[in-house]
């Protein structure tokens, strides 16, 4: 939790745990069932983004000391999940390298909400056994959906795998919107690539050629819509830059040819990629044909060992000047390429700045961000809050902490004289509520 001192921050403070949240960017289906056998070293091993933190620091880890059983083959995340290894044993390795990355946004955040929702009071093994047992006998969905209501977070937009939606999986009707995520349907490289069951099925035929393929995809999408769906998702940055060349259909249609000419093979990254551009900017068609949003990953990407480079939001230039239809959410605040980001928002109409997962990557990165965002940006184009997360217990360290990145930012302008206490609420307003529910159409559904 960040603090700061003085009368204007407290006010501000307070009054963004009244507002109503629409939480812009989630993993989670909002339910949760009772586990009896859960164990608290292997759930907090389990709470990316922490565990990444955890191998940062561990690189001298090398396996349960003395071990010479399968244990020490293990990685560092491995071994605290497997509850097969003791609990003490664990408990010291944990410790060892917690010690060494307690204070990243990352792990503070995570405790900060461990706190919140379950009274974890320190990280002794005795207070971690007792929050175990509490999360044993009371993490269900009464503690889910009373800390939703205490929290106010009226929807999360979330990202899963929406086949399994559509298919009749469970959610949690109250809270969860859907986007179609689309990275599978561009990145093609083989037969099985192309000829997905779902898109045969809806075709209802085999997909022979590019035209099939993208009657499918349209088909599916328009299944998706109505279904409810409030957006589509690319998060192609963890594999690839996110420049999308406007590649010829001819070029594209060879190179379709090719593979489902050609069922037993794989094809290169390089040669299928006018392919893959091709089908990105079909897809922003259809964006606009549906009015639909797209959200865009940018910036930082989850797990170790990435390449930044190719996630800097200036790379998306080409598909903002091309799609001026369609609206743009960039994710993430294009951590840690601020300058650029902020550029974006500044300079086109169709793209909007979103803060989910950056207020828990760099707390200080944010509040400088909704400061300068608050001199260079309209205001009614940043979102304030996703938070990225498959847990809530994260979720909710992850909003108090954004809550205190707004609340910091806003009462500094007050200090400054840019701004006056009601424009600061009606600000945080728009950033944790009313620009997301603009963005996303979603008057009539709160
Ligand atoms: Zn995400």
């Amino acid at each position: 939790m960040i603090k700061k001192q003085g009368k204007i921050y407290e006010e501000l403070r307070a009054y963004l745990n009244e507002l109503p949240v629409i939480d812009t960017h989630e993993h989670q289906i909002a339910l949760c069932s009772n586990n009896q056998e859960l164990d608290i070293l292997s759930f907090l091993a389990s709470c990316f983004y922490y565990p990444s933190d955890l191998y940062s620091a561990s690189i001298d880890y090398a396996g349960k000391a003395g071990s010479t059983d399968i244990a020490s083959k293990q990685d560092i995340v491995q071994f605290l999940r497997d509850s097969s290894n003791s609990f003490d044993d664990r408990y010291e390795v944990w410790l060892k390298f917690h010690k060494r990355t307690c204070y990243t946004a990352y792990a503070k955040a995570l405790f900060d909400g461990m706190r919140e929702c379950w009274g974890l009071a320190d990280i002794s093994k005795n207070s971690l056994l007792e929050t175990q047992e509490k999360m044993r006998s009371s993490r269900n969905q009464d503690f889910y959906d009373k800390l939703l209501e205490k929290y106010n977070i009226k929807k999360m937009i979330v990202n899963i795998e929406l086949l399994h939606i559509l298919n009749g999986a469970r959610f949690n009707r109250q809270v969860c919107l859907f986007v179609l995520d689309l990275p599978s349907y561009h990145e093609i490289n083989n037969m099985s690539s192309i000829r997905k069951p779902q898109l045969q099925a809806i075709l209802g035929r085999n997909i022979v050629t590019l035209d099939d393929y993208l009657e499918a995809f349209e088909k599916y999408l328009v299944k998706s819509i109505e279904f409810g769906i409030v957006g589509m998702k690319d998060q192609s940055a963890y594999t690839r830059r996110i420049t999308y060349e406007y590649t010829d259909r001819g070029t594209a249609e060879k190179i379709f040819n090719k593979i489902i000419s050609n069922p037993r093979d794989n094809f290169g990254t390089e040669e299928v990629r006018p392919l893959e551009d091709f089908l990105f900017h079909q897809f922003m068609h259809l964006a606009d044909k549906y009015r639909l949003p797209v959200q865009i990953h940018t910036g930082h990407m989850a797990g170790l060992r990435n390449e930044i480079a190719k996630t800097n939001p200036a790379n998306f230039t080409n598909a903002l000047e091309l799609h001026q239809n369609v609206k743009f959410d960039l994710f993430h605040g294009g951590w840690p390429f601020m300058g650029e980001f902020l550029f974006l928002g500044k300079n086109y109409p169709n793209v909007y700045l979103n803060m989910c997962w950056a207020n828990a990557i760099d707390p200080l990165y944010s509040i400088e961000f909704f400061k300068r965002a608050l001199f260079t940006v309209p205001h009614a184009k940043i979102l304030g809050f996703g938070g990225d997360t498959g847990t809530l217990e994260m979720t909710i360290g992850y909003i108090e902490l954004a809550k205190d990145n707004i609340a910091y930012a806003l009462s500094d302008m007050i200090d400054m004289g840019w701004i006056d206490m009601d424009s600061a609420k009606s600000i945080s307003a728009d950033w944790l509520y009313n620009n997301p529910e603009d963005l996303f159409g979603l008057g009539g559904l709160l």
